[in-house]
């Protein structure tokens, strides 16, 4: 019998990496050279902000079917539209609609379900968990800082939809990460002996100047007890020219590790690549340059439909990251924002999807998956739960450590049920009752 290392899915395709001139099949971009595409600046000059600038730079290559779509789609979507040249290019124009980074990033106004009956715009109650304004304090020794509320694209998938880019035409949104939070925010910390662990979020950490990055690492690591630092910027997979050419940026990141290091503490950077479409010859540059400067990366990536919900998908996508020196950390099952219900998975998806991918790669090497609950129970193996009703699409949790005595519910997307599951669903009474049900299961 054939061992499993003989399958076709091990077929070495992970060690390949695109090396084309890709962004020259964008009509805007023809000339553009690899110089000028491989500068951060010229990147983010060219950052893609509103449908007409989609319809510009396209031209003929935008059909008037997704054109419309699109159009549609922007005034649904809570987030608005922010798409560096990187992932432009890279989406497959010929085939947008199925195409797994146009899916993440540029919304189609025929894909969007009505949301979950029990989403919610805050849904990991990263806000109810919050001491100090832009601070979450959930986890004894870990917080979550937000200094800055903006990326270098928006994900339709975010979390943080309720807070991250600017309004749109169905959401008005307040601005966070305003600079005058910070010292509360450092003082809170310094005052909290227990916290070892800082997240520097947001928003997206790149978007912080050199001297900001500098301001705010420095301070950490000059706070006795904090021990490790995680700056969390998605730019490694969806920008990763800023590593290469941004010498301001990388060398405050430098002086950190380093300033790190001589204290004995530790400095990573956490990014999310969801799709092997995403990984070029660019984003093993990126990742060579932080590889050198002795700076770890971890990935945490999410779960979506028609993004990397296949198990061939998730086994490229952790065997490339770990060939690059990307530790593969977690892989999310989506959480419950608004205007993503066409993206998310069952927890039996996930399941199966783990399943498969457990077994493909070393152990220290294979992402945890988890749903981080929502309600605020933090993070929890997918395969944790006290019980799950799979017929109605519902998962009962409990998370001892961090919320005692509660209990949290995840759900399937509706859609993705049987019809008689959808018909209980629809009927407010016999949901109700289904809730009910499961949450006896466990509490009996
Ligand atoms: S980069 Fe992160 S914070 Fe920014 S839109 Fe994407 S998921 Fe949200």
């Amino acid at each position: 019998m054939k061992k499993s290392f003989d399958r076709e899915i091990i077929d070495y395709g992970h060690r390949k990496f695109r090396d084309d001139e890709f962004w020259k099949e964008i009509p805007a971009w023809k000339n553009v050279t690899e110089a000028e595409f491989g500068d951060h600046m010229w990147q983010q000059k060219n950052t893609v902000r509103s449908f007409e600038q989609v319809k510009e730079i396209l031209g003929s290559r935008l059909t008037d079917r997704v054109a419309k779509d699109l159009e549609e789609g922007l005034r649904k979507t809570p987030m608005n539209i922010r798409i560096t040249p990187y992932v432009f290019s890279l989406i497959n124009w010929e085939d947008a609609e199925n195409d797994p980074l146009r899916k993440q990033f540029l919304p189609l106004g025929t894909q969007f379900l009505e949301d979950h009956p029990f989403y919610m715009e805050d849904s990991l109650a990263e806000d109810t968990d919050s001491p100090v304004p832009t601070l979450t304090h959930r986890y004894p020794d870990k917080v979550l800082f937000l200094p800055v509320s903006v990326c270098p694209v928006y994900c339709l998938y975010c979390t943080r939809s309720r807070m991250v880019g600017g309004s749109t035409e169905g959401r008005e949104k307040t601005v966070r990460g305003n600079k005058e939070n910070w010292p509360q925010v450092f003082e809170y910390i310094k005052n909290k002996d227990q916290v070892e662990d800082v997240v520097i979020s947001g928003g997206d950490a790149s978007m912080l100047s050199p001297s900001q990055l500098k301001e705010i690492g420095e301070t950490l690591l000059d706070i006795d007890h904090v021990r490790r630092i995680r700056i969390a910027t998605k730019a490694v997979s969806i920008f990763p020219q800023k590593f290469i050419s941004d010498e301001k940026w990388m060398d405050a990141l430098i002086g950190l590790k380093q300033k790190a290091k001589s204290l004995g503490k530790m400095i990573m950077v956490h990014t999310h690549f969801s799709s092997p479409n995403e990984i070029t010859i660019w984003s093993k540059r990126a990742m060579d340059r932080l590889f050198a400067a002795d700076i770890p990366v971890r990935n945490q990536a999410v779960l979506q439909t028609g993004v990397n919900n296949d198990p061939n998908t998730m086994i490229r996508l952790t065997r490339q990251l770990g060939y690059m020196n990307l530790q593969p950390y977690y892989v999310f099952v989506h959480d419950m924002v608004p205007g993503c219900e066409h993206l998310r998975t069952t927890l039996r998806e996930a399941l199966e999807i783990e399943k498969a991918v457990r077994g493909t790669t070393g152990g220290y090497h294979m992402p945890t998956f988890v749903c981080d609950l929502p309600g605020g129970g933090g993070k929890r193996h997918i395969a944790s739960f006290e019980y799950y009703d799979e017929e109605n699409g519902i998962s009962v949790w409990k998370a001892p450590n961090v919320k005692p005595g509660e209990v949290f519910m995840y759900f399937d997307p509706i859609w993705k049920l049987s019809k008689e599951a959808q018909k209980r669903w629809a009927d407010e009474t016999t949901r109700n009752q289904m809730l009910e049900d499961a949450k006896k299961k466990v509490l009996s």
